[in-house]
């Protein structure tokens, strides 16, 4: 007998059609002998419309109340899908993320999960029952319900997977496995039979949503055999895992992220110590920088551009307004208009020309590049949000992505 967690996505469950498909699927493994977990998203746009919700009441909506909210989502999802799989004559039984035992710190809209004590879980398979938990949620020490950042559900179905020692992990989802871009922005982009847990890593962290970056991480340090799969269709998907026979190709995907800002303070005093202090105190508020450019200047004073998340910006924009009067900074400036494109391989370790070949591929696109940024395996530049999908497609063809 295997163990198999399933996790279907917010489209994957939209209707309750697609509900009673997923159910389907569920019942299927578990009419085979099988165990099964499954892990379920709120229903289509869900998350999004409670979001519209308070912010209709208020402009910066208090944080643990956001989690409150939002995993309303989810645990009407798990309602309806054990309902559909009794309605196919099989044992369910559905759980929020902290009846499933899913311990998470206090840190609202972007926890960690810390523990997940899995008895009651193990009681509930033994019962004979399919268990239904609800993604993206878990509850803090003091029993305060929280979320695991947009997209988490990936997380919580890898994370339980990962304590159980399941068989395998099944993310169902609206596209039939990774491509080296997003097919809907790159029509030509191909379908990865296999990826490395460390591209994948890369490209879910760079924006390519189909996977939740803390979700790969997992599956990576846990070993997790993880599949991205379509709920559509019976294709087997993308396997992701250790690639051994990694071929030194220089790039393998790209990605764009659409989702961040980008935060300037002008003429900060050019001195040591000023840097750490601007990004301990934005750390400390819990805001996670991405990009940071400085330009230095003449008159002592520099211009120091970040990017954060857009959910991050009011925040962003409180703590720089405070840092920049503590330092006898200038403004503060906040753009949303940018867009973040990026080239990842693990072949780029060992390859030169890789940045020089992505810019002339921008350069000829005529697509201004305001900031970089390069690690080992990835090199990403912001660009206008209104250049982005191009940009996307620019690279992609440079890097004939497509021919594989
Ligand atoms: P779910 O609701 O199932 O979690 P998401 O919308 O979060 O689904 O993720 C699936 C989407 O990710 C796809 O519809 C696709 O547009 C997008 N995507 C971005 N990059 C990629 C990629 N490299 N391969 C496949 N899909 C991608
Ligand atoms: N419902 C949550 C979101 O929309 C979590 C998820 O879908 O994975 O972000
Ligand atoms: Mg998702």
């Amino acid at each position: 007998m295997a163990l198999v967690v399933q996790k279907f996505g917010g489209s994957s469950v939209a209707t309750a059609a697609k509900l009673r498909a997923a159910a389907r699927r569920a019942v299927r493994q578990f009419r085979a002998g099988n165990q099964v977990v499954v892990v379920v998203s709120a229903m289509g746009d869900r998350t999004e419309d409670l979001i519209a919700m308070a912010r209709e009441l208020h402009p910066e909506p208090n944080a643990r109340e956001m989690d409150m909210l939002m995993a309303v989502g989810e645990q009407m999802s798990v309602a309806l899908m054990a309902i559909a799989i009794h309605s196919l004559g099989c044992g369910a039984i559905s759980l929020t993320g902290a009846q499933a035992g899913i311990r998470t710190d206090s840190i609202s809209s972007k926890a960690e999960i810390k523990s997940i004590e899995t008895a009651r879980l193990r009681r509930e398979m033994e019962k004979g029952q399919i268990v239904i938990v609800a993604g993206f949620q878990g509850v803090d020490a003091e029993e305060n319900i929280t979320t695991l950042g947009r997209g988490g559900s990936d997380t919580t179905a890898v994370a339980l997977a990962a304590v159980l020692k399941a068989d395998r992990c099944d993310i169902f989802t609206d596209v039939d496995g990774v491509y080296t871009a997003d097919p809907r922005v790159v029509p030509n982009a191909r379908r990865r039979d296999r990826i490395d847990y460390d591209e994948m890593l890369e490209l879910a962290s760079l924006g390519a949503r189909v996977m939740h970056s803390r979700a790969v991480e997992i599956a990576k340090r846990f070993e997790v055999p993880l599949w991205v799969r379509s709920s559509e269709d019976e294709s087997e998907g993308t396997l992701v895992t250790n690639v051994e026979d990694v071929e030194q190709v220089e790039v393998r995907g790209a990605a764009l992220e659409t989702n961040e800002a980008k935060v300037t303070i002008r003429d900060v005093p050019d001195r040591p110590g000023v840097a750490a202090r601007i990004f301990g105190e934005i750390a400390r508020s819990h805001i996670n920088v991405d990009m940071i450019v400085q330009n230095v200047s003449a008159e002592g004073t520099t211009d120091l551009s970040f990017t954060v998340l857009q959910s991050d910006v009011p925040a962003a924009r409180r703590t720089s307004r405070g840092l920049a009067d503590a330092l006898g900074a200038g403004k503060v400036e906040v753009d949303e208009g940018v867009a973040k494109v990026s080239v990842v391989g693990v072949g780029m370790r060992t390859h030169t020309g890789v940045a020089e070949k992505m810019f002339k591929a921008l350069a000829e696109s005529e697509i201004n590049i305001q900031m970089i940024s390069t690690s080992e395996i990835k090199i990403s530049v912001v660009v206008d949000a209104d250049s982005g999908e191009r940009a996307l497609r620019a690279v992609h063809d440079a890097f004939a992505l497509q021919e594989g």
